[in-house]
C-alpha cells in the first residue's frame, strides 16, 4: 500500500530532503564526549557478514492516500496526507561504548504477563555472553524487586536460561507499582548496574525513560533498552508487538473449538466453550484482552470466521434499542441457532459503573463487560420469552500465560538481541520495535506518548464487519 516510484523526480527529491528527518535517539556520548569507543568483535566472534553502519535508516512510513488518518495509518503529522520519517536501524554496532568485562547488566520483566517474555530474557543473556559478559542478574518481581530486599537478584547465564522459553509466563515474576524511580535509581548505584534491559509495556517505558534522565542527571553512564511488551498491539508505530500473534491464535482455538465435533479434551477452557456453544440456543460472550485498543478482538474475528459480534472499546455500541446488540442477537438466534460474542475487555466501559478505582500502577480498573453483556443477554431472553443458553468465558489469563508461538518466538529472538546491540552501541532511552518490516530503535517517548487503536474507519475494521456481517449497533 505504499506508493514509491524513486524514478520520479518528485518522490526523489522528497527523499532527499527528508532524508535527515529522523527521530533522535540519545546517546552516551551526548552526556560522556570522552567515552572511548572500542571496536566490537561480535561479527568476527558470529561470522556474521558485516555490522549496522550507523546511517543506516529504516523508513517509518510512506502514506500516499488522500487521507491517511481514514486509512488506519499512524499520522505523525495530523492532518497531511503523507509521512515521512526515518528511524535508525537496529543491530550490532562497529564500534561499542561498553567495556565487555566492566558491564554489570540486569533485566526486569513489569507489568502483566506476555507470552515471549522468557524467548526475550533468554536471548539477551544469550547475546550479552557473545560480547563477553559475565555479569547478568535478573531482577525479580519487576521494579518491585529493585526495592524489597526479600527478593534477591537472580544470577542468569546460558545455561539457567537455555529452556526457559519451553514455557510460559515470566522467569523472573511481574508486577504492578513499586518503588520509585529515584529508588530504582539508588538500587542501581548500588547493585553497579550500568546496562538495564526493561521489558514492559507503557507504564514501563515511562518508568525506563525516568530511569534514564535521572541516571544522566546524576551523571551514570548506563544503557537503558526497553523491550515493548503488550499483549494488546497497543504501541505506538510498530508492526507488532510480542505476544500479539500468539493471543490471537490461542484466543482463535478457543472460540473455534466449539465447531469441533468431536476431539479430545485440551484439558482448558477451550472444551469448556465446546460443551457451552454447541447447546441449545446457545450464546457465547469471550471477552478478549484489549484496554484500549481492539487489536486482539479484531484479528480473533478475522481469524476464526466464527465471531458473529465483534465489539471493541474504539466502536461505541447500544446493547439495548431497535438496533442494538441483544436485538441482533435474538435474529441470529432465530436464524442460526448459536452465536459467538467477542468483546474487547475496555469496550462498552459507559455501561459500567466507574468506581474510580486504580491498580498499583495508577491504571484505571475496568468494570467486566463480558459479564455484564451475559447478564443483559440473560435477561433480554428470559422478558422476550425465548430460551437461550448464555455462557461467560473468560480465557485471559490462559492466553497470557502460554508459551509463545513460532512467529513471537523469532520477533523475540531479534528483539532480545537487537537490544543488546543497542546497548552496546551506547544507545540509552531507547527501544526496539520491527518497524515496516524492519528492526529499528526508536525514542522511549515517541511511542507511548498515546496508545495505538483500531481506526473505525480504516479497512481492516471493515473486513471485520465484513466478515461477522454485524450492524451499526446505533
Ligand atoms: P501492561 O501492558 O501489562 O499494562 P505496563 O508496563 O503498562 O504493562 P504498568 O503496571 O502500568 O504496566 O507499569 C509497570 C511498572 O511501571 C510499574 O511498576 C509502575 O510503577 C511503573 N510505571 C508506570 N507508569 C510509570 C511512570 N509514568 N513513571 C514511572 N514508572 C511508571
Ligand atoms: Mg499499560
Amino acid at each position: 500500500e505504499t506508493d514509491i516510484d524513486l524514478s520520479d523526480p518528485e518522490w526523489k527529491l522528497k527523499f532527499e530532503r527528508d532524508f535527515e528527518k529522523r527521530f533522535s535517539i540519545p546517546h552516551i556520548t551526548d552526556a560522556f564526549p570522552d567515552v572511548e569507543a572500542i571496536p566490537s568483535t561480535f561479527c568476527l566472534k558470529m561470522r556474521s557478514p558485516t555490522y549496522i553502519n550507523n546511517k543506516d535508516r529504516v523508513l517509518l512510513k510512506v502514506i500516499n492516500y488522500s487521507s491517511p488518518a481514514s486509512a488506519g495509518a499512524v499520522c505523525i503529522d495530523p492532518g497531511c496526507t503523507w509521512i515521512e520519517q526515518w528511524l535508525h536501524r537496529a543491530g550490532p554496532r562497529e564500534k561499542i561504548y561498553f567495556r565487555p568485562e566492566d558491564v554489570r547488566a540486569a533485566i526486569v520483566t513489569c507489568g502483566g504477563l506476555c507470552p515471549g517474555l522468557n524467548d526475550v530474557i533468554r536471548h539477551i543473556v544469550t547475546t550479552l555472553e557473545i560480547y563477553g559478559v559475565k555479569n547478568v542478574v535478573g531482577i525479580p518481581f519487576g521494579y518491585r524487586g529493585f526495592s524489597d530486599k526479600n527478593l534477591p537478584e537472580v544470577p542468569l547465564s546460558r545455561k539457567v536460561v537455555q529452556n526457559i522459553h519451553l514455557s510460559g509466563g515470566s522467569l523472573l515474576g511481574v508486577s504492578r507499582g513499586g518503588p520509585t524511580v529515584t529508588e530504582i535509581v539508588d538500587s542501581m548505584e548500588e547493585r553497579g548496574i550500568n546496562m538495564l534491559f526493561v521489558l514492559g509495556g507503557n507504564g514501563t517505558h515511562a518508568g525506563a525513560n525516568a530511569i534514564h534522565n535521572e541516571c544522566l542527571k546524576r551523571r551514570m553512564k548506563v544503557a537503558v533498552v526497553g523491550v515493548p511488551k503488550t499483549i494488546d498491539n497497543d504501541i505506538l508505530h510498530m508492526d507488532k508487538t510480542f505476544g500479539f500473534d500468539t493471543a490471537v491464535e490461542e484466543a482463535q482455538r478457543a472460540i473455534n473449538s466449539h465447531y469441533k465435533k468431536t476431539g479430545e479434551s485440551r484439558g482448558r477452557k477451550s472444551s469448556e466453550i465446546r460443551r457451552d456453544l454447541t447447546a441449545y440456543h446457545g450464546i457465547g460472550v469471550v471477552k478478549l484482552m484489549g484496554r484500549s485498543s481492539g487489536f486482539i478482538a479484531m484479528q480473533v474475528s478475522l481469524a476464526s470466521g466464527q465471531v458473529d459480534i465483534c465489539l471493541i472499546p474504539e466502536v461505541p455500541f447500544n446493547l439495548h434499542g431497535p438496533d442494538g446488540v441483544l436485538k441482533h442477537l435474538n435474529y441470529l438466534i432465530e436464524t442460526k441457532g448459536s452465536a459467538v460474542v467477542c468483546v474487547a475487555e475496555g469496550a462498552g466501559q459507559s455501561y459500567l459503573e466507574n468506581t474510580n478505582a486504580k491498580d498499583a500502577s495508577g491504571n484505571k480498573v475496568l468494570g467486566d463487560i463480558g459479564v455484564h453483556i451475559q447478564q443483559e443477554t440473560k435477561k433480554y431472553f428470559k422478558e422476550i420469552g425465548v430460551p437461550a443458553d448464555v455462557k461467560y468465558i473468560d480465557p485471559t489469563y490462559m492466553i497470557r500465560a502460554v508459551r509463545a508461538n513460532a512467529s513471537d518466538g523469532i520477533l523475540c529472538t531479534v528483539l532480545g538481541q537487537n537490544a543488546v546491540h543497542g546497548a552496546f552501541a551506547g544507545y540509552s532511552g531507547i527501544t526496539v520495535g520491527i518497524i515496516n518490516n524492519h528492526y529499528a530503535y526508536l525514542p522511549i517517548p515517541e511511542v507511548i506518548a498515546y496508545a495505538k487503536s483500531v481506526d473505525p474507519n480504516s479497512r481492516m475494521w471493515h473486513r471485520c464487519l465484513t466478515s461477522t456481517g454485524q450492524p451499526d449497533f446505533l
